[in-house]
């Protein structure tokens, strides 16, 4: 058996581990050189959107699936018909353009923050007038990370948000004073056999994940989430991991938005579920059994970002994954997992190790 996995990022070396643990090979395509996936198989070194690379993806692989959204779906269609791809290119789509995932959120009854459609710079002025300020600009497609995104607090911002993202289709959205921010992971297999992670709550920094924690001990928030991601899974016939982003502000439940793909979120569930996200995500695009995901304790995550210092190689009571990538500013270069018995005895951990890591 052989997956071909379009991506050879972090995601895709988790992938290509959690493959080999199920004597499954792996075929990446990625147009880096050196990519971290690199250490669990074959690359094939072109474009995501190369016809003759695609094409051998196609040809040698069982099944194929992708480790980040922004995949060309135009890529996708020309193999489609001719090897499985999961998840459906269909989910892919909605994920890709924020304006079509929203209004996927409002058909599926998955409450979220008031938004509108931004083409023209009077269509600012106009959102703003229903949303109130600050409201946020972000780009429909291509967005990461909090990139494309500008926040306008006053009047007098809308030029240089306009400035600077306007070439591009746009959104405008409500700001959302959250109390926190959480995940909802889930994975519906071919034969639609669903389990869902416990909710992991997440700390992001200029728009980019630092930690996550779960489970969290809030079974109201658990029991909504995990029902907007059974929505998601069975409306779009899914199959593969989801990963549902969610604000909670007060009692509300809001979705900010969900990744097709295996996700920074869950990385705890390698140390941390009877069942990593990578391998439920293997098993559900294989068609096998899907594996438990209950918690093994409580566990928490920290990524390491710009730098592994050298503190992160002698830590004590964490494991540490480090993807193999050359450091830059922002990079996200590895991650640090803790287990602990208790909520308690994880946060302690937590907080040695992000004092001497952060
Ligand atoms: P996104 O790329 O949409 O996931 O946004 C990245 C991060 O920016 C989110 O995880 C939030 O921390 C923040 N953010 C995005 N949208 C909003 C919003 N409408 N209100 C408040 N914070 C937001």
């Amino acid at each position: 058996m052989r997956i071909g996995i379009i991506g050879a990022g972090q995601l895709g070396q988790m992938l290509g581990f959690a493959a080999r643990d199920l004597k499954v090979e792996c075929l990446f395509l990625d147009p880096s050189i050196s990519p971290p996936a690199r250490v669990c198989g074959d690359v094939i070194q072109r474009p995501f959107d190369d016809a003759r690379a695609l094409a051998e993806l196609a040809k040698y692989c069982d099944v194929i699936t992708y480790e980040f959204e922004n995949v060309p779906v135009s890529a996708l269609q020309r193999i489609e018909g001719t090897v499985p791809i999961y998840p459906p290119v269909a989910a892919l789509r909605h994920a890709q353009d924020r304006l079509d995932e929203k209004r996927l959120f409002e058909r599926l009854g998955i409450p979220l923050p008031a938004f509108r459609a931004v083409d023209a710079r009077e269509d600012i002025a106009a959102a703003a007038e229903v949303l109130g300020l600050p409201m946020v600009i972000k780009t429909r497609r291509l967005g990461y990370d909090g990139k494309g995104q500008f926040v306008i607090r006053k009047a007098g911002d809308i030029d240089e948000a306009w400035g600077s993202l306007g070439a591009q289709a746009l959104i405008a959205e409500q700001w959302v004073p959250f109390a926190y921010e959480v995940s909802s992971i889930g994975v519906r297999n071919v034969d639609g056999e669903v389990r869902l992670y416990a909710l992991s709550h997440n700390v992001h920094k200029d728009g980019i994940l630092r930690s996550s924690r779960s489970p969290l001990d809030a079974p109201e928030f658990a029991e909504r989430a995990a029902q907007y991601v059974r929505r998601l899974l069975e409306h779009l016939d899914y199959v593969g991991v989801l990963a549902l982003e969610l604000f909670v502000k007060g009692a509300e439940l809001l979705a900010n938005e969900f990744a097709p793909r295996v996700h920074n979120s869950g990385h705890w569930t390698i140390e941390g579920a009877a069942t990593s996200q990578f391998e439920n995500h293997l098993r559900a695009v294989l068609n096998l059994p899907l594996g438990s995901t209950a918690n093994r304790g409580h566990a928490g995550m920290i990524n390491l970002i710009g730098e592994i210092p050298s503190a992160a190689r002698a830590i004590d009571g964490g494991h540490l994954h480090d993807y193999g990538k050359t450091p830059r500013a922002g990079r996200k270069l590895g991650h640090i997992t803790v287990v602990g018995e208790t909520a308690d005895d994880r946060d302690a951990l937590l907080d040695i190790i992000s004092r001497s890591v952060t």
